[in-house]
């Protein structure tokens, strides 16, 4: 069962046109006109839970009101309600009392899994292939509607080229090619091709737009790019996405250039509903309505939601603005009642699209909710989707694989018995602390227990560790430190744990030192002069400062916060039972001064001393990365042909193959992502240095080799040039193909 689930994961979910749009249509318009101006704007009104649903009725005074409103039709969404009991429910209060029934829409955030936890987002894309993304999406589809949801606040398809902001771990990292692919599979994976299906949900592209270009990584900063970054490097992940057919869209609470997101015109009317012709509705972020007024932007609730509503935000997550002033704004005839009537049927389409008027309990079914969640199923998924994200950054005279017997492996760290932080930030209703630990994982995959010790060496955090507080890091107990070095000495191999507690990385935990927190280093140099045989398990959510890990210790391994089979598929890898595949999504600074760091940047005017590149630099740092985009090693080794173009000229609206023979001239079978870069060498406006255009992961068995073709058509060659239109521009072109965006073989052409 699990094999036809794994190997039709691909193909079943693919997006089919919706074939009763026009019978929802005359749904929607019919249910509309039936609608009060407050039913309307009740619809257009999101709360969070004030009390336990499934508990007494509510007390406090904030509790009762809302739970009156819901009553009365005055609420048309809820979030973080869950549980197939709790929205049943909560739903019943909606339709049951509401004059006009309208069923609420439950939402909630499903980042990376909602019991049966997959590795965190920039993990999964550290696999390169984004049919495991839609593989967990769908997963996390599946449990989530069992629990009476309909919606999740995913995918997060913000670029982040600066490792300090803490949501870098929600991305896919820091290009929009494999952002944009990642966005779609991931779309793909929870709405399945039909929205009214029991295990599907709506998604939601966020956060629209440029939230990931903060100043300085400080999360909720200012942001401001321009024109030109925002539509060839923000947007298109989230095109992408509408294009998939994402049901909804997230806007953001930063602002760009003096206007925020969410009373952004030119970003939600001109560019998604306008220009990709987007049907379905735009949520704000949490409040994001109600920021405009510490933004600056508006004095008051009321300004704010007119600001809001004519942009395009069409529901208001908890910035109770549209609730509480709309109505009197189109009395006032500040803001057409047109307006409000698109964003009602923006909402209620994707309701009828979800069933939701046929059965409004649908999703609340508790034998479905028992059976779905943490099936074996799902967590053999999970273990798949994480050995794929795991990346082998350092392998020095083949340290791994270790063998599985005739050794002693000291397990060290702080991070090497945690159940917990492997579960990474945004972990929906995963219990606390349900991880296979990486010691557990070593432990199961040994023929002998008794060949595996363990001590922690250091703590990494001192104190509760919740997720509401923050951490405080452990940089006084070093009492450890004796014992981690007498084992390390006695072993034959150290497995050291370290990197960073999950919630030192998500929301609100931007960071202006991203290396080894606490004693960590000291630990690792501790049990490295006791052994040198050290094999570093990294653990963390964004790219770290390694650098004297990356000069002394002879294998690095980085497994993110990998979800709940961590340690399993952690020891997959460490004991050769799957050979890595996983390539960095992102790049790795050698010191946090270079941040943003990205392999997408310009050129400069300015040549280096060679007169054969142009750079811009520091004179205390290289400005390369530690480990460049695209980077990962297997226990294999690959060659590259030279690259062949089929022409080296290219016709406007024609098309090109680039092929290279790649060869596994390893003795172990392993798997290799054949990645494909350009670059426009003139054009209108500046181009990146190299810009992915495609990529491939083939498995290849020793002395195995394969022709790899990819197609590059001129549509692949286009972007928003000085007229901030898009399209190709004809002139001379270089083709690169190779194992990361650095170790490339080069071709050219010329587009005529
Ligand atoms: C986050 C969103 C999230 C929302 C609801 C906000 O603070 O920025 O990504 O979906 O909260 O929990």
């Amino acid at each position: 069962l699990l094999l036809l689930f794994l190997a039709l994961g691909n193909n079943l979910y693919a997006l089919k046109p919706k074939a009763n749009d026009e019978a929802i249509e005359k749904k929607v318009n019919e249910l509309l006109s039936k609608m009060t101006l407050d039913e309307k704007i009740g619809q257009l009104n999101q709360y969070t839970s004030q009390w336990e649903m499934t508990g007494p009725a509510p007390q406090g005074a904030s509790a009762q009101k809302q739970l009156q409103e819901i009553k009365s039709g005055a609420v048309g969404s809820m979030l973080n309600v869950v549980g197939a009991e709790a929205t049943r429910k909560t739903q019943e209060l909606a339709v049951k009392n509401s004059r006009l029934h309208i069923p609420l829409i439950f939402g909630y955030d499903v980042i990376h899994g909602f019991k049966t936890m997959f590795p965190i987002p920039l993990g999964e894309a550290a696999s390169w292939e984004p049919e495991l993304a839609k593989l967990s999406a769908h997963v996390a589809a599946v449990e989530a509607s069992a629990a009476g949801l309909q919606w999740t606040f995913a995918p997060m398809m913000d670029i982040s080229r600066d490792a300090r902001w803490g949501r870098t771990m929600e991305g896919s990292g820091e290009d929009p090619y494999l952002g944009a692919e990642f966005a779609a599979a991931r779309v793909h994976g929870f709405q399945g091709s039909d929205l009214s299906e029991d295990s599907t949900i709506a998604a939601c592209a966020k956060h629209f737009a440029a939230y990931g270009f903060v100043e300085s990584g400080r999360d909720y900063n200012t942001v401001d790019i321009s024109e030109h970054t925002l539509r060839n490097t923000v947007l298109p992940p989230f095109e992408a996405a509408v294009k998939a057919g994402v049901a909804t869209v997230m806007n953001s609470f930063n602002e760009i250039g003096g206007t925020p997101a969410t009373a952004s015109a030119h970003l939600q009317r001109d560019i998604l509903k306008g220009q990709w012709g987007f049907k379905g509705f735009v949520v704000s972020d949490w409040n994001s309505i109600g920021e405009l007024i510490p933004h600056g932007v508006a004095a008051n609730k009321a300004e704010a939601a007119e600001l809001a509503i004519n942009a395009g935000s069409d529901m208001d997550m908890e910035g109770h603005c549209y609730i509480t002033s709309l109505k009197k704004l189109v009395e006032e005839g500040k803001v057409k009642e047109s307006l409000i009537d698109d964003a009602v049927r923006r909402i209620l389409r994707v309701k009828f699209e979800l069933g939701l008027f046929d059965d409004p309990y649908r999703y609340s079914n508790v034998e479905r909710e028992k059976k779905e969640i943490l099936s074996p199923e799902h967590l053999a998924a999970a273990r798949k989707v994480a050995r794929h994200s795991i990346v082998l950054l350092k392998n020095d005279n083949h340290l791994l694989p270790l063998k599985k017997k005739g050794q002693t492996i000291a397990v060290i760290g702080p991070l090497a018995a945690d159940k917990d932080s492997p579960l990474g930030s945004w972990r929906a209703q995963a219990v606390t602390g349900s991880a296979v630990s990486l010691l557990e994982g070593v432990k199961a995959a040994v023929a002998d227990k008794n060949s595996v010790e363990y001590t922690e060496g250091t703590a990494l955090t001192v104190g509760p560790r919740t997720f509401t507080q923050e951490l405080k890091f452990n940089t006084t107990d070093s009492s450890g430190f004796d014992a981690a070095r007498q084992m390390a000495k006695k072993a034959d191999v150290v497995v050291l744990a370290v990197g960073e507690n999950c919630f030192q990385t998500g929301e609100g935990r931007s960071q202006t030192e991203i290396g080894m927190k606490g004693l960590q280093e000291q630990l690792m140099k501790a049990v490295y002069a006791a052994n040198k045989n050290v094999v570093v398990v990294l653990m963390n959510g964004r790219p770290l400062v390694i650098d004297w890990m990356a000069e002394h210790v002879p294998a690095i391994v980085e497994a993110w916060h990998l979800g709940s089979e961590a340690g399993n598929a952690i020891a997959d890898v460490l004991f050769g039972d799957y050979n890595p595949s996983g390539k960095l999504p992102v790049s790795f600074p050698r010191a946090v001064g270079q941040l943003p760091i990205y392999y997408n940047h310009k050129s400069t005017g300015r040549p280096d001393p060679t007169g054969t590149v142009f750079w811009s630099h520091y004179t205390d740092q290289k400005k390369t990365p530690l480990f460049p985009f695209g980077y990962g090693l297997s226990y294999t080794t690959f060659k590259y042909s030279p690259v062949k173009l089929s022409s080296h000229e290219m016709s406007m609206g024609g098309k090109l193959e680039v092929s290279v023979n790649v060869q596994n001239t390893g003795k172990v079978a392993g798997e290799e992502v054949v990645q494909l870069y350009i670059r426009d060498l003139v054009g209108s406006v500046s181009r990146p240095v190299k810009e992915l255009k495609g990529f491939r992961k083939i498995a290849l068995k020793p002395g195995e080799s394969q022709k790899v073709t990819f197609t590059l058509t001129s549509d692949d060659l286009a972007f928003y040039g000085a007229d901030l239109k898009k399209k190709a521009e004809p002139g001379d072109f270089k083709v690169f193909v190779g194992t990361n965006s650095d170790d490339v073989q080069e071709n050219s052409f010329v587009l005529k």
